[in-house]
């Protein structure tokens, strides 16, 4: 028998109380039965939240950055030792198979690491200046508290990219989940308290806290001055409401919202590197990723070729409890997520669309659980439904003639996240990745175009928000720059020469 929920809360440190008796129900889409009942924040709770948070950073801050690496260093450490418990509440609340469960705690591990290494990294410029016996140079300071609303589909590798580098920077953090991962964000939580504890008193007692909750808690973070910065990642819908009323109070916000990502086959392509990228982009995680393959815009000469095979291989895709070894396609997250695919295939066909698979597949008799065979459907032009973010396992088939064609199909779309082509020409992966080709904020060649490293920065543009996290200097978002410059000499020259003589 795989083990409860409650089992594994109970073995990472999370009180019962915690996920008993309250009004937010947690429900597993692998059967679709309750896993616990998490109490939601009231709205005076958050902003006592964010007041001792705020306290919080007042201490964080003058904590040496290189000493707040070894908070994530010890937080990385119990990670590695409860990766597989806290990988398998990550299947039993999201749904995904065990292999990526595993992966999105390993991607947990991994910026810990990249963050350990950070804090002995944060660095600013020294930067000429035209006044003899001066020096300018630019410093980096702490933000304040970061408020993080997280999406379900990514329950815990989201949170640890912000809360990684939020914390090296020094400040503290305010987490509202997704209402659909209440549990797992329980966990991370208990599992980074035991880390403050093994560090010691340098680490304020209200660092990070998490709470749980809908829209109205992430709101209150929203709306509140004393959140310095707010990283909300989710759909575009959801942005569009968080990024003006962060802006109103000139607030900052850091926006990781939906992708509609395209993978070009052209001519040239190795078809069965490409068949391998498109069906686990497309169909892994049941397509429940910002980054999945949406589209596929082949070339007229290996659009009959690559359709076919596709077809044969989605056909042949296990759909099923994403804890049995094989299954490669687990549960969508719920029965709306189940009604929004059948919408989208609905339209599609009235668009012209000839649409495989799609259908509901039953698993284990669970009449509350909804699998879906992977779909892929051959559209005859890029219409509506197919510039719309469907989070379901769809493939949308386009073909081109003329690689300018292709790029110009996967650029006209609103969102930018992320892109890719299989091509062994060398002119066609230049284009694709130069200023005229791809306009997404991740542009591959020959790998598809989900599965990103922790080591490059993380997002994109136009309606996906222009957010970076992660990697790279994402680290930046996190923290303010000032510039300073001291005059270590007898006068005071002005700048662009300017006289003021007394
Ligand atoms: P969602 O937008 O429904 O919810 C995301 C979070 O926003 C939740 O915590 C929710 O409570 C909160 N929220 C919803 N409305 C809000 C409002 N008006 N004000 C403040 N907070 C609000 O998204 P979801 O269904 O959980 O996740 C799927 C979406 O997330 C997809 O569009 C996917 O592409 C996107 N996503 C993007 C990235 C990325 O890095 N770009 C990563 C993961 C998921």
């Amino acid at each position: 028998m795989p083990p409860t929920a409650k089992e594994i809360l109970a073995a990472l440190g999370v009180p019962e109380a915690f996920h008993t008796g309250g009004k937010l129900v947690a429900r597993s889409p692998i059967d679709g039965l309750t896993q616990g009942a998490v109490r939601g924040a009231a709205a005076g709770e958050v902003q006592e939240a964010i007041g001792r948070g705020h306290g919080a950073f007042i201490a964080w801050r003058q904590v040496p950055a290189p000493r707040r690496g070894e908070l994530l260093r010890l937080f990385g450490d119990e990670l590695r030792a409860h990766k597989t418990a806290l990988a398998t509440l990550v299947t039993l609340e999201v749904g995904k198979v065990t292999s990526e469960g595993l992966g999105e705690v390993q991607e947990m591990i991994d910026i810990c690491d990249f963050a350990v290494g950070a804090s002995r990294q944060l660095h600013g410029l020294t930067i000429a200046t035209e006044r003899p016996g001066h020096r300018m140079m630019e410093v980096w300071h702490p933000l304040g508290v970061v408020g993080v609303i997280s999406a379900f589909n990514f329950p815990v590798a989201v949170w640890s990219w912000n809360a990684a580098l939020a914390l090296v920077c020094g400040n503290a953090l305010v987490w509202k989940p997704s209402e659909k991962t209440p549990l797992t964000a329980l966990a991370c939580q208990a599992l980074l308290e035991r880390a403050m504890q093994r560090f010691g008193q340098d680490a304020p007692r209200y660092l990070s806290q998490v709470l749980n909750g809908g829209a109205a808690v992430a709101e209150a973070l929203v709306d509140d001055a004393r959140v310095a910065l707010v990283s909300a990642t989710g759909s575009t819908r959801m942005g569009r409401a968080v990024g003006p009323r962060v802006a109103a109070r000139f607030g900052r916000s850091l926006l990781e919202l939906g992708g509609n990502n395209a993978i070009i086959v052209t001519p040239s392509a190795d078809l069965d590197l490409a068949v391998r990228g498109i069906l686990f982009g497309a169909y892994g995680t049941a397509g429940q990723r910002c980054t999945s393959t949406r589209r596929v815009i082949a070339h007229q000469s290996v659009h009959h070729e690559l359709v076919m095979r596709l077809e044969r291989a989605r056909a042949s895709l296990k759909v099923g409890d994403p804890r049995e070894p094989g299954v490669l396609v687990g549960p969508l997250i719920d029965e709306m997520a189940w009604l929004a695919m059948q919408a989208s295939l609905d339209q599609a066909a009235d668009q012209g669309g000839q649409v495989s698979g799609g259908e509901r597949v039953m698993v284990g008799g669970h009449a509350q659980a909804f699998y879906a065979a992977p779909a892929l459907v051959q559209m005859p032009a890029q219409t509506a439904v197919v510039r719309h973010e469907t989070f379901a396992p769809i493939l949308y088939v386009l073909r081109y003639d003329a690689l300018s064609e292709a790029i110009a199909l996967q650029n006209d779309v609103p969102q930018g996240l992320s892109s890719a082509i299989f091509t062994n020409d060398l002119r066609e992966a230049e284009a694709f990745l130069s200023a005229t080709g791809s306009d997404c904020g991740i542009a591959n060649v020959n790998i598809g175009t989900s599965g990103a490293e922790i080591g490059g920065a993380f997002g994109g543009e136009k309606e996906t928000g222009g957010g970076r996290e992660s990697g790279s200097d994402a680290w930046k978002n996190y923290m303010r720059r000032a510039t300073n410059t001291i005059n270590y000499s007898n006068a005071l020259p002005l700048a662009q020469g300017v006289r003021f003589d007394l």
